[in-house]
C-alpha cells in the first residue's frame, strides 16, 4: 500500500513567526485596507497565496551559496556559475542576466518588436504583453479551444493552437511575425501544462516560415513533470532531460527565476544567435547592469544557480505538483467550482458559480477574497472583473470572461496542515454562502487597477 499522505520532501530549519488573528480584528484590517487585500500588510495575513512568484522558501544550500556570493563588478565566481547552469539547461550559448523576467522581456522584445509586428503565444501573460504592446506591436492570443473549457478534464490544456497559428501566420504575412512565445506552463491559462508535441509542432513551423521561436520558462520544470507523466514516450527521461529537450526546440528563452529557480528575485533572458544577444546586450547595460550582472548580486546568481539544480530533483517535483492538487481536489470534492484539471502552480475557483447571487457588476471575485480573508486570514487574488473588466462608453461595466479567484502555492513554503486549514476555511464559506455580498468600487486608477482600487461593501 502506498502513503496517501504527502509529507514535505524537507525538514524545517528556519522558522518564520505567522501572527494569528481573530475574525474582529481581520474585520478591522480589511476595512482599513479598503476591501483590497493588496492593500492588506503581510502581517495582517495567516496564509498568503497572493502570489507563488518571488516568494519560495531557499534551502540550507542556497543559503550556503549566499555566504560565497562574489559581489565583483565584472567577472564574479557567482555569475560565472549562475551563467554555466543556465548554459547547460537550456543549450543556449548566450545569457544575458536581470532583475526579473520582464526586464529580460523589454530587452528582446522591445528590440524586436514594434509597430507592424505581431507577435502570437498560447497566451501572453500580462508583463509579456504589456512590454510587447509598448513596443507598439500587437499581441495575439492562440490557446487551443478546450482551454476555455474549465470542467474539461484534459492532459495539456496549456497548447497552442497550430491550426490557427498557421492560419494568422499566413494573414499577417510571415515577415511581420516577430516571435512565437511559448508559455510553460501557461500561468494565465490556469497553469495548464504544454505537451512536447505541441512545442515541436510551434518550432517546426517557425523554422519553415523563419520565425523566431521563444519560450516563456518560468515553470518549465513543473511543465516537465506533467510531460513525464502525461505523455506518451518521457516516463524514463529525467524532468531535466525533458526540459533541456524543449528548450533545444526554441531559439531562446526568457525566464523570471522568482517562479522555477526558487528565488526571491532575479531572471534571464538566453538566446542561441550572437547578433540578437549584442542587440540585446547594449539594452542591458544601458538599463539593467553590466552583462555580468544585469542588476543582480553575486548572491542572487549564487541561487538562481542552486536552485535552477534543486527544482528538478524528483521528490521536490512530486511534491510540488500532488500538494497543489491537493487542494483542488480537495475542493472539489466539497462542490466547490474549480478550473480542471488542477494546474502546477495554483487552484482557480469559480466565483461567479460559488457566488451565483453575486452579479458580475459586483466582483463575485472580490466578494470571496474577502471572504476568505475574513473567514481564515487567507490571502487570494482575483481574477475577473476588478483586474480585467473595462468600461462602455455610457460608462457599464463589461465584465470578464470569467470570475476566478486564484490560490497560488508559494514553493516549499507552507506544509499540508496549511493546507488542510485553507480547505477548512472554505467548508465554513459553504454554510452561509448566500449571506456573502458583492462590493462596488469607489476608488480606481486608471491603469492596473486591482493593485490600488478601494471598494466598500454593497448593501
Ligand atoms: C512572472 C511571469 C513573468 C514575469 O516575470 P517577473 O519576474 O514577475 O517580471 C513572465 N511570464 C510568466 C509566464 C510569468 O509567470
Amino acid at each position: 500500500m502506498n502513503h496517501k499522505t504527502i509529507i514535505e520532501p524537507f525538514r524545517i530549519k528556519v522558522v518564520e513567526h505567522i501572527k494569528m488573528t481573530t475574525e474582529a480584528e481581520r474585520e478591522a484590517f480589511l476595512k482599513n485596507a479598503a476591501y483590497n487585500p493588496f492593500l492588506l500588510h503581510s502581517t495582517e495575513v495567516i496564509v498568503d497565496l497572493l502570489t507563488d512568484s518571488g516568494t519560495s522558501a531557499m534551502s540550507s544550500n542556497q543559503w550556503a551559496g549566499i555566504m560565497q556570493g562574489d559581489e565583483s563588478y565584472a567577472g564574479a565566481t557567482s555569475w560565472l556559475k549562475m551563467e554555466a547552469a543556465i548554459k547547460d539547461l537550456t543549450g543556449c550559448p548566450y545569457i544575458l542576466p536581470t532583475h526579473q523576467g520582464r526586464a529580460a522581456e523589454h530587452l528582446l522584445y522591445s528590440r524586436i518588436g514594434g509597430k507592424g509586428k505581431v507577435f502570437f503565444s498560447n497566451t501572453h501573460f500580462d508583463t509579456t504583453r504589456a512590454n510587447i504592446e509598448f513596443s507598439g506591436a500587437e499581441a495575439i492570443d492562440l490557446p487551443v479551444p478546450e482551454a476555455k473549457q474549465p470542467e474539461l478534464e484534459l492532459p495539456f490544456k496549456g497548447n497552442l493552437d497550430i491550426a490557427k497559428l498557421e492560419e494568422n501566420i499566413s494573414k499577417h504575412g510571415k515577415e511581420n511575425v516577430a516571435a512565437v512565445i511559448l508559455t510553460v506552463t501557461n500561468n494565465s491559462g490556469g497553469g495548464q501544462p504544454v505537451s512536447m508535441a505541441n512545442a515541436r509542432a510551434v518550432s517546426e513551423l517557425c523554422k519553415q516560415n523563419g520565425i523566431l521561436f521563444i519560450l516563456d520558462a518560468c515553470r518549465v520544470a513543473e511543465n516537465a513533470w506533467y510531460i513525464r507523466h502525461r505523455e506518451e514516450g518521457f516516463y524514463e527521461k529525467t524532468y531535466r532531460q525533458i526540459a533541456q529537450e524543449m528548450f533545444a526546440l526554441a531559439d531562446g528563452c526568457i525566464m523570471s527565476a522568482k517562479k522555477d529557480a526558487l528565488v526571491n528575485m532575479g531572471g534571464f533572458l538566453a538566446l542561441k544567435n550572437l547578433d540578437l544577444a549584442i542587440l540585446c546586450r547594449t539594452v542591458l547595460i544601458i538599463t539593467e547592469g553590466y552583462s555580468t550582472y544585469g542588476g543582480l548580486s553575486g548572491r542572487d546568481m549564487e541561487a538562481i544557480a542552486q536552485g535552477l539544480m534543486e527544482v528538478f530533483e524528483p521528490d521536490y517535483l512530486d511534491y510540488r505538483i500532488k500538494s497543489t492538487a491537493y487542494l483542488g481536489n480537495a475542493l472539489t470534492k466539497l462542490g466547490i467550482p474549480v478550473i480542471r484539471p488542477i494546474g502546477g502552480h495554483a487552484v482557480y475557483v469559480d466565483a461567479k458559480q460559488f457566488y451565483h447571487h453575486i452579479p458580475p457588476e459586483q466582483f463575485p471575485g472580490q466578494a470571496l477574497v474577502c471572504q476568505l480573508y475574513l473567514k481564515g486570514g487567507i490571502r487570494s487574488c482575483e481574477i475577473g472583473s476588478v483586474m480585467f473588466g473595462k468600461y462602455d462608453e455610457a460608462g457599464k461595466l463589461i465584465p470578464a470572461p470569467m470570475e476566478l479567484v486564484r490560490l497560488a502555492i508559494p514553493r516549499r513554503v507552507y506544509t499540508q496542515s496549511h493546507i488542510d486549514y485553507v480547505i477548512e476555511t472554505f467548508e465554513m464559506l459553504l454554510d452561509d454562502r448566500e449571506a456573502a455580498r458583492g462590493f462596488k468600487i469607489v476608488y480606481e486608477p486608471p491603469f492596473l487597477r486591482h493593485f490600488t482600487a478601494r471598494f466598500t461593501p454593497v448593501s
